[in-house]
């Protein structure tokens, strides 16, 4: 028995043909960049997510420094982000030349605790950047107030919780402008780089439309310094046949997190993941948290069974974050998730039978230890 942490064996069969098909599209249309599979996409999307708009980009990373500079963030700003995000989160508000300011999460929902963005907030705070970490949305009506409160805007990091939501309103349309990412292993996954900006505002989406593609908007005339940040033909063409199956493979996943969830009940001092009230979980990543983690992750791997860690080391203790001037001890909470947690395998296709494997081996390591 091997149980990979990530397999697409059974994603890639059941939409092999259409795929190959949506390649034969773009191939014929012999138009490979921003065109019709891009539009439909970008429409299909939009749809998908209750935005009004869709601007199909390069990935998730680009889609938020986009969002971000649209709103005219840069130097001397400070955006509020989760303490335990994914880097992409910080880098993109370092590219406007703004300042990353953390925040800690809830320990158990592991998304940024509303309670503590009161505290960091300063007279340069512009923005908040919730992350839907892990794929369960945030608390947004929470978030939201502070946010209106205080004036600030808000740019949500939508990239592991396609299909979530908080109080009935679907992630990703919450902030002025959003940003999500098809990377491969995401829950809408391209095959290569792809990711999207979704927002409300006709004006802000015009803005990053200019901005992925050279800040044009008629051919060789270029109001700002823009970027190359486009989506493919290609992905968009592929992306349409997988978002399709996302709702089905949202059930899918979440209904592996459940066999998860009741397999692992009351198993030593594991923590599984909490979703908070009124918010859903889209399960990109189901992750546990024990003391043991070196030591499970090792017993299961002796087992061939992939895992991951999300993430071992939280942004402020990176070396790329050194000039922040953060140590150890400064974000315990991100710093403890990062020390404990684990990833299990979860994708569409992964059994019953698998799971309950994986779980029998969890539960033996603890009683062997
Ligand atoms: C994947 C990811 C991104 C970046 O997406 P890319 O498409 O890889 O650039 C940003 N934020 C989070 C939380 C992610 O998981």
């Amino acid at each position: 028995m091997k149980i990979p942490f990530l397999s697409f064996d059974a994603t890639n069969e059941r939409i092999g043909p259409e795929m190959e098909t949506a390649f034969k599209k773009v191939f014929d249309s012999k138009w490979y960049i921003l065109g019709e599979c891009v539009q439909q996409f970008e429409k299909e999307y939009a749809a998908f997510n209750k935005t009004n708009h869709c601007i199909g980009v390069s990935n998730g990373l680009d889609a938020l420094h986009i969002a971000l500079r649209v709103l005219g963030i840069g130097t001397g700003d400070e955006v509020i982000i989760p303490s335990n995000t994914f880097i992409a989160s910080a880098l993109a508000v370092s590219y406007t030349g703004a300042k990353p300011v953390f925040a800690e999460p809830n320990p158990y929902t592991y998304n940024i605790d509303p309670s503590k963005i009161a505290g960091v907030l300063t007279s340069k705070t512009k923005a908040v950047m919730p992350v839907h970490l892990y794929g369960q949305c945030c608390e947004m009506d929470a978030i939201m107030k502070i946010c209106s409160d205080n004036d600030l805007y808000v740019v949500e990091d939508n990239a592991q919780a396609q299909g979530s939501s908080s109080n009935g309103k679907i992630a990703g349309s919450f902030g002025q402008i959003n940003g999500t990412s098809f990377y491969p292993a995401k829950n809408l996954g391209a095959l290569g780089d792809a990711g999207a900006i979704t927002t409300d505002d006709a004006d802000l989406a015009a803005k990053a439309a200019m901005l992925r593609n050279y800040g044009s908007e008629k051919k060789y005339i270029h109001e700002s310094i823009g970027f190359n940040m486009r989506m493919d033909e290609l992905q968009a063409a592929f992306l349409s046949v997988k978002l399709k199956q996302l709702a089905n493979w949202t059930k899918e996943r979440q209904e592996i997190a459940s066999w998860y969830d009741k397999a692992l009940q009351d198993t030593a001092d594991l923590i599984l993941p909490l979703t908070a009230d009124d918010c859903t979980h889209v399960y990109h990543l189901y992750v546990i948290r024990t003391k043991k983690r070196n030591e499970l992750q090792q017993y299961l791997n002796g087992k061939n069974i992939g895992t991951l860690i999300h993430y071992p080391v939280p942004p402020h203790l990176q070396r790329a974050y050194r000039e922040l001037g953060f140590k150890k001890g400064d974000f315990p909470i991100a710093e403890d998730i990062a020390d404990t947690c684990l990833s299990l395998p979860i994708y569409p296709g992964l059994s019953q039978s698998d799971v309950e494997f994986v779980a029998e081996q969890i539960k033996k390591f603890f009683k062997d230890a």
